[in-house]
């Protein structure tokens, strides 16, 4: 099976490069143990301290301290591979995990799922495969390794009526097909009327909102196209915590750093020990 390459890299010195490299560790892990199998993609995700350390054929997720508008999200190069721009936060893993996912089930922004539409006079039509967009609210992250990630929907996203043993989302956030959660949103293309539509949650409640006929840019994929229509997009992803998952996120990080800690100390003089006894 064909392996993904993602390089994590800071541009900004407010991230420490043990910082890095344990939300590199949580971006790997989820990737393995909850996206792999879903998703049946098989990911590395390691840190690099620059981008020119990046080795050829993987793709970067920077975060940078820039304010990068509404460029935040996945981009191509000029060679049509795809890389990812984060803006830092204290909720950069957050963003960082959901460019991951994002990148890993649609390296090229171009992946299309078919299923019922959420408005009601619609019928069949052609879903943008976004897995973080309708539940990537922070009050549906969940932590590995202490380290806050996005949740993310799972193929029966787009199952045409509910299952009892139906599985929608990594978390169960999401309860139903097709369901969109505060803060989140999703796209889709009507092949009746040739227009792009969209489910947002981004006020008090859903609504949906119809953008018409769009063209792209050249060489502009559909993720970039619909990322031009959602200025809310990039909004979101730019606020810190909220206090009460900042307090979880700070508190549970610091006892796996705790347990880290002891567990290194211990290796240490274990180490010293075998060089003694070999010396
Ligand atoms: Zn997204």
């Amino acid at each position: 099976m064909l392996i993904r390459q993602i390089a994590l890299v800071s541009q900004t010195n407010k991230i420490s490069s043990s910082g890095l490299s344990r939300v590199g560790a949580a971006l790997q892990k989820q990737a393995t143990r909850d996206l792999a199998p879903i998703w049946e993609i098989k990911a590395t995700v390691d840190t690099f301290a620059k981008l020119s350390d990046v080795p050829v054929g993987y793709w970067p997720i920077i975060i940078s301290e820039k304010d990068l508008g509404d460029a935040a999200g996945i981009h191509e190069d000029k060679q049509g591979q795809p890389f990812a721009l984060v803006r830092w936060s204290y909720g950069w893993s957050l963003t960082a995990s959901h460019e991951c996912l994002e990148m890993l089930v649609d390296p090229f922004g171009n992946r299309i799922m078919a299923g019922q539409s959420p408005m009601p006079n619609q019928g069949r039509v052609e879903f943008l495969v976004e897995v973080c967009d309708p539940s990537e609210d922070d009050a549906f992250a969940y932590r590995v390794n202490g380290i806050v990630v996005s949740d993310f929907y799972t193929p029966d996203f787009f199952a045409p009526a509910p299952a009892p043993a139906g599985h929608y989302s990594f978390t169960r956030a999401i309860t139903a097909p097709r369901q969109i959660l505060k803060g989140g949103y999703i796209s889709w293309h009507d092949p009746v009327t040739d227009h792009w539509f969209q489910e947002t949650f981004f006020g008090a409640k859903p609504t949906f909102r119809d953008l018409g006929q769009l063209t792209a840019k050249p060489l502009e994929n559909l993720r970039g196209l619909l990322y031009r229509h959602t200025p809310e997009r990039s909004a979101a992803k730019q606020v810190p915590f909220k206090g009460a998952l900042q307090k979880a996120s700070k508190s549970s990080m610091e006892a796996h750093e705790k347990a880290s800690d002891a567990k290194a100390k211990a290796l240490q003089s274990r180490i010293a020990q075998v060089i003694k006894d070999f010396a």
